[in-house]
């Protein structure tokens, strides 16, 4: 079973996702962990032309494991975890998870991985076009300058010396790409319930979305 919440950039799915996994004992999904990964895979590449970087994208083995509050993505054995987060990899994801091919290869991934326990996931697509049938979808969304005040905080406090403006503009580019592809773009599903999170505090979401899971499922 599992329980989706997609929204753009910086719109706090990850972190409300780990935490109400935490809270209710649930597994946790990181679908853009998985995107970043494979972009990764493809600059350590030295950045391949597509159709060779598709063929051995099928020779990867990619795992993922959620301990301490961290999503870990391995490739055939590699940790990229502390990879992923880069600005260069930020910069480059959008363009390869527009590709159909790549989005193939993490929908396949993510269909096998939450096929025993109870999941709750994270992404663009997951109530449109990867999980339709999920038991319950979020769709959260915030203005671009909290956005990305979030995640400029989040960058500083890793210790990632980026600036402001840069991090706002990457979101934009991101979401403006997310929104426009034609594979699977990002859109609310219909049934998604909105949790726009402009000016709530990270409790408050926590207990909106807590609140209505509790109400349609017994964990
Ligand atoms: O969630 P995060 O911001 O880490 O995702 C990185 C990128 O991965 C997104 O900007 C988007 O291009 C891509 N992505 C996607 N579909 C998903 C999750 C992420 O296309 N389900």
């Amino acid at each position: 079973m599992i329980i989706v919440i997609d929204g753009p950039a910086g719109s706090g799915k990850s972190s409300t996702a780990k935490s109400i996994a935490n809270r209710l004992s649930l597994h946790y999904l990181d679908s853009g962990a998985l995107y970043r990964a494979v972009t990764c895979l493809w600059i350590n590449a030295g950045k391949p032309e597509k159709e060779q970087f598709f063929n051995m994208l099928t020779e990867v083995h990619l795992q993922v494991e959620y301990i301490n509050d961290l999503f870990h993505v391995k490739a055939n054995g590699e940790d990229l975890t502390n990879q992923i987060r880069s600005q260069e990899i930020s910069s480059h994801v959008s363009e390869i998870a527009s590709l159909p091919e790549v989005r193939g290869y993490v929908n396949a991934l993510m269909k096998k991985i939450i096929a025993n326990g109870i999941y709750i996931a994270d992404g663009r697509d997951l109530g449109t076009a990867v999980f339709p049938d999920a038991f319950l979808k979020f769709y959260m969304d915030a203005s671009l300058e909290e956005r990305a005040m979030r995640r400029f905080r989040e960058l500083e406090n890793s210790g990632q010396n980026v600036s402001f403006k840069d991090v706002k503009q990457n979101l934009n580019d991101r979401d403006l790409k997310d929104k426009s592809r034609v594979s699977d773009p990002l859109k609310k599903a219909p049934d998604a319930i909105l949790i726009d999170t402009t000016g709530k505090t990270f409790e408050e979401q926590i207990s909106e979305i807590t609140q209505i899971i509790k109400e349609n499922i017994k964990l």
